[in-house]
């Protein structure tokens, strides 16, 4: 039988990347030649895993498209949080639809049964049309966010408003969920009024009219919105996730991403001192980086909560960054209760560790899914993206949550509005308490059925059945 040959194109972005890599050894293990596409910086973040599934028997390569040279960005970058400034991301974008040519001959040569291309990559769909060949969307949110999202973006319920804080219902939506104005992305108020608007207004429609989907989720996580998706708003989709459960060793979960700046053996000693759901784990993903006023706002929230953590500090593209906003003696003071990762950390090993007991997070969808995956009741931050959904999944739906109450969409950096009582509050109302151990318990549940998804027979394993029956019927002259 000829072998299936599918090619994943992410956009480059870590947060992308990282569930397309485990979505593409996802595919191989099932006996799927898989291709990851990408650039030659970005072709690293890539290679162990590719390695380790070859060894394994599976078949797995990379092809590599040259990153378009644009005025605007930084000498090197070819990662979306490379840039060092917001006004850079619209340049990245458009720079990214340079690899159309590149992108087209490699389709051409090696004619795959199926593309399976970021969101980012609206395009995309026409270059693979070319050669008849489906391209499936890889956008990176879950159910109810597409959901939620679509609905506000469709019926405007926010066009009579004027006040950041006035609020709306999501319209035609199972359960009531209420946003304010500020929490809507500026892309989705305004409609295309600058070049990088229109690029995501494409992207988003091109959705809807793509082959289908790959949602990174499984259906009992969210049981009416994938109904919803498919039934109402007559999405095509497969759910295949929790995708991180596919990394199984701890050498797996401690090399996803960039090169962890702490050693996993360290970091799970460190925690093994620790009590159960005792430790609070803080990071803000691959992108957000906050004002120093809110940094200080954290340190003396967290502080002040008397809370044991594991605090991730992003490093911006200049290393040299200063760290005067840290409270005098803090660090010091912190020896033995709060650790201090400063760039990239092994977030999967730490989230499954068993002194893990709370997650303050931006609400990044893998995040998200992530802490569910492992059980974590969360302390949500949003800031943009689709996050501001998330959170009201985490807290209003799934109720496995807490919010610090962050109220305003600001593209890629967190507001610096949070005060550290707020985040004193937050902290410790998701370790100690009652209601922290009712969350807890709704979190085990929650964590089983992620688990019993992914096996054999579980609703994400049927689906990715599903998906590979279908992709058998496309030809293929690879
Ligand atoms: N991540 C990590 N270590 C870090 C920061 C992030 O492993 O120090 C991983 C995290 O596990 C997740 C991804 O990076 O898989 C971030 O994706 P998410 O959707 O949560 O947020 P984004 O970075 O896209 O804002």
């Amino acid at each position: 039988m000829v072998k299936l040959q599918v090619f994943f194109f992410p956009v480059m972005t870590h947060g992308h990347m990282i569930p397309i890599l485990d979505m593409a050894k996802l595919f191989a293990s099932r006996g799927v030649h898989s291709t990851i596409i990408t650039t030659p910086l970005n072709a690293p973040a890539f290679a162990k895993g590719v390695q380790r599934t070859n060894d394994s028997g599976f078949q797995m390569s990379v092809k590599i498209l040259e990153f378009p040279k644009v005025d605007g960005l930084p000498e090197g970058c070819e990662n979306a949080d490379q840039v060092t400034s917001p006004d850079m991301l619209p340049i990245f974008f458009t720079a990214t639809k340079l690899l159309k040519d590149q992108l087209e001959q490699l389709l051409e040569e090696y004619r795959p049964n199926c593309l399976v291309a970021d969101l980012f990559f609206p395009w995309a769909t026409d270059s693979a049309a070319k050669f008849n060949i489906p391209r499936l969307v890889f956008h990176g949110s879950g159910f109810f966010a597409s959901c939620a999202g679509e609905q506000v973006r469709l019926q405007r319920p926010f066009k009579n408003l004027t006040n950041g804080s006035d609020e709306f219902f999501v319209p035609n939506i199972p359960h009531k969920v209420k946003l304010c104005l500020s929490q809507i992305p500026p892309y989705v108020r305004e409609e295309g009024e600058t070049e990088f608007a229109k690029m995501l207004t494409e992207a988003l429609e091109s959705e809807w009219r793509s082959h289908g989907v790959i949602i990174n989720s499984f259906y009992e996580l969210e049981p009416e919105y994938a109904d919803h998706y498919r039934n109402v708003l007559n999405g095509k989709a497969w759910h295949i996730g929790p995708l991180s459960l596919c990394n199984r060793s701890l050498e797996e979960k401690a090399q996803r991403g960039k090169q962890a700046a702490i050693n996993a053996d360290d970091c799970l000693k460190w925690l093994d001192s620790k009590s159960p759901n005792s430790v609070l784990y803080i990071c803000f993903g691959s992108f957000t980086k906050f004002p120093n006023e809110q940094l200080h706002e954290i340190a003396m929230g967290l502080e002040a909560s008397g809370q044991q953590f594991i605090w991730v500090l992003r490093k911006g593209t200049n290393d040299k960054e200063s760290e005067e906003w840290m409270p005098e003696g803090f660090e010091e003071r912190m020896i033995g209760k709060g650790l201090i990762i400063r760039g990239w950390a092994p977030q999967m090993l730490i989230l499954d560790h068993e002194a893990i007991g709370g997650f303050v997070t931006h609400c990044g969808w893998n995040s998200t899914l992530e802490g569910i995956a492992a059980g974590v009741p969360m302390v949500t931050w949003p800031s943009f993206a689709e996050q501001f959904y998330n959170e009201k999944l985490i807290t209003d739906i799934l109720r496995i949550g807490v919010a610090v109450g962050a109220k305003e969409w600001v593209a890629d950096s967190g507001g610096g509005n949070i005060k550290r009582d707020a985040v004193e509050t937050a902290v410790r109302s998701i370790i100690i308490g009652e209601e922290a151990e009712e969350r807890r318990n709704r979190c085990k549940g929650l964590k089983e059925m992620a688990k019993k998804a992914i096996e054999e027979g579980g609703s994400s394993y049927s689906g990715l059945n599903a998906l590979i029956q279908e992709l058998s019927l496309y030809p293929s002259s690879f």
